[in-house]
């Protein structure tokens, strides 16, 4: 399983199929490095990052500082806005995987991310490149409104040189997706038609899809409040919490 440490509720954009956990503030400083230094002591070889908007934490370049320094593999899932605001913690990340559905500046603008996410996503690119270590992967929502252009995206993938995109079914899991799904929910046939006509372009990158089933079996996450949870028939369950309890078989 990923473990995926959604560090904040907090973001800088305002996607409106969101499944964020939404909470009204972040942990305090000294809480987070609690965290760590349990993630540290459970043994964790890998950990992503995401939200929210992790860059948004004051302590951020700390903990990937020390995350790093025990030797841990650190991703960051981030709309990569802020990147070449906080360049300082690049040279801390091993992978970095920015969330992007379409090279359409009105369908981007549609979705909530705004009409500048494609040129905000290629500034964060070339400051990525700026760092040779770094892996670089996107992130796609498919959705009713970007569905049908997700192909397009074939020749940016190629030109970009990422490693691995990874494109998800939009799931009704949390908050704005939930309240939002009539808009945004495509059927098993039209993930798998996206599927097929994915496979068929040869791209020349590792391409992964991602099915509600997947949330269940695939991510293990703690939540911005320090739960630790496993989503179970498309809702979280809360199977601990990172600042009280031994959750060590979790990690094993
Ligand atoms: S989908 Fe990602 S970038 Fe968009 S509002 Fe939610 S957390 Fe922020």
């Amino acid at each position: 399983m990923e473990l995926c440490w959604l560090t904040t509720g907090r973001c800088n954009q305002k996607c409106n199929y969101c499944d964020r956990f939404h909470s009204t503030k972040d942990l305090k400083d000294k809480e987070y490095f609690f965290i760590l230094d349990k993630i540290i002591r459970y043994d964790v070889k890998h950990l992503t990052f995401g939200g929210g908007e992790s860059l948004l934490i004051n302590c951020f370049e700390q903990i990937v500082k020390k995350a790093s320094d025990n030797g841990i593999h650190l991703k960051l899932v981030t709309n990569g806005q802020l990147i070449p605001l906080y360049d300082k913690v690049l040279k801390y990340l091993d992978e970095i995987t920015l969330s992007i559905d379409s090279v359409d500046d009105i369908i981007n603008d549609r979705l909530g991310r705004g009409v500048n996410h494609r040129i905000n996503i290629e500034n964060a690119i070339k400051v990525i490149r700026t760092h040779k270590n770094i892996c670089l992967n996107i992130n796609t929502v498919a959705t009713k409104i970007n569905l049908n252009r997700i192909m397009e995206m074939r020749s940016e993938v190629e030109k970009w040189n990422i490693s691995k995109w990874r494109i998800f079914r939009f799931c009704p899991l949390r908050g704005t997706a939930i309240k939002n799904q009539s808009i945004y929910e495509i059927s098993e046939n039209e993930f798998q038609n996206l599927i097929d006509g994915i496979h068929s372009m040869n791209l020349n990158c590792n391409i992964q899809f991602r099915n509600y089933d997947d949330m269940e079996k695939k991510y293990l996450l703690i939540n911005p409040e320090g739960k630790l949870c496993i989503s179970k028939d498309m809702k979280d369950t809360v199977v601990g919490d990172m600042l009280k309890d031994d959750l060590r078989h979790w990690f094993a």
